[in-house]
């Protein structure tokens, strides 16, 4: 269903009227996490200074240490909610749980699985029943080839709104977080008429490098890219160090509109 046998044709995946597909690059920026009402309105604002045209924010935040900030849950949706009647911008948030689907859905305009659920088929199925577009994060040890089959999960249940995400891959290599497997982008693209977005925040986990690599998504043509704001990342309960500031939110416009998209 996800292949591009049988849809020469790339998608264009729809979100709430923002388009994530081969005629655009589109930003979808915000926070990591949803902290407080205060702090994701300021990341809203920062996200749409720099052109973003859906937020971002994670209110069931999948933690690698059960000791870590978990998100707000409900409390995080209904922020969420009410700074996307704030600003207009559509929310993007994921769902890490089968059971909270309707629940998330119910307040998300797109659903997000994220790198550590990329392969949760119980969830993937409940994700494509949902009604909602998704954004299917690549898992850090899978294959592009595991990756197209979940997000064949999604589409047998009748959902092909899915945006494949690159957030980049586990391998020997320490300096970053993860590898950002840019060459997935065009291979990816050439197997699937699905969208596929780049994660430059979480890949690198590293806010040095996010502008970098999101010239370097948008240079082999990626169809977005989903980057973390913060206003203020020394206090932020989650991935602080790879969250952009005000000062780089020029320079991200910039980028966005320096690259003629490639295809
Ligand atoms: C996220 O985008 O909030 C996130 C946790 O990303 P990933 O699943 O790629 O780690």
């Amino acid at each position: 269903l996800v292949s591009r046998d049988n849809h020469p044709e790339r998608s264009t995946v729809t979100v709430r009227g923002v388009p994530i597909g081969p005629d655009t690059v589109t930003l979808i920026a915000g926070p990591c996490a949803v902290e407080t009402p205060m702090q994701t309105l300021e990341a809203a604002e920062m996200a749409k200074t720099a052109g973003a045209t859906l937020l971002r924010g994670g209110a069931f935040k999948p933690r690698t240490s059960p000791y870590a900030f978990q998100g707000l849950g409900e409390k995080g949706l209904r922020i969420l909610a009410d700074v996307r009647e704030q600003t207009g911008l559509p929310i993007v948030t994921e769902v890490v749980d089968a059971h909270d689907v309707a629940l998330v859905a119910s307040y998300a305009d797109m659903l997000q699985v994220g790198t550590r659920n990329a392969q949760n088929f119980a969830l993937l199925q409940a994700v494509g029943a949902a009604g909602k577009p998704v954004m299917l994060k690549r898992g850090m040890t899978a294959t592009i080839e595991e990756w197209l089959m979940a997000a064949e999960y999604i589409a047998q249940r009748g959902n092909l709104d899915i945006v494949l995400c690159e957030r980049g891959i586990r391998t020997y290599e320490t300096a970053t977080r993860n590898t950002l497997d840019i060459s997935a982008v065009p291979v990816v693209q050439r197997m699937s008429h699905l969208p596929v977005i780049v994660d430059p925040s979480h890949s690198g986990g590293r806010r040095d490098l996010v502008l970098p690599l999101t010239r370097s998504a948008i240079a082999v043509g990626a169809d977005g890219v989903i980057i973390d704001v913060h206003p203020h990342p020394e206090e932020a309960l989650c991935d602080g160090p790879q969250a952009l500031v005000d000062g780089d939110l020029d320079e991200l416009a910039m980028i966005m509109q320096e690259f003629p998209k490639l295809m």
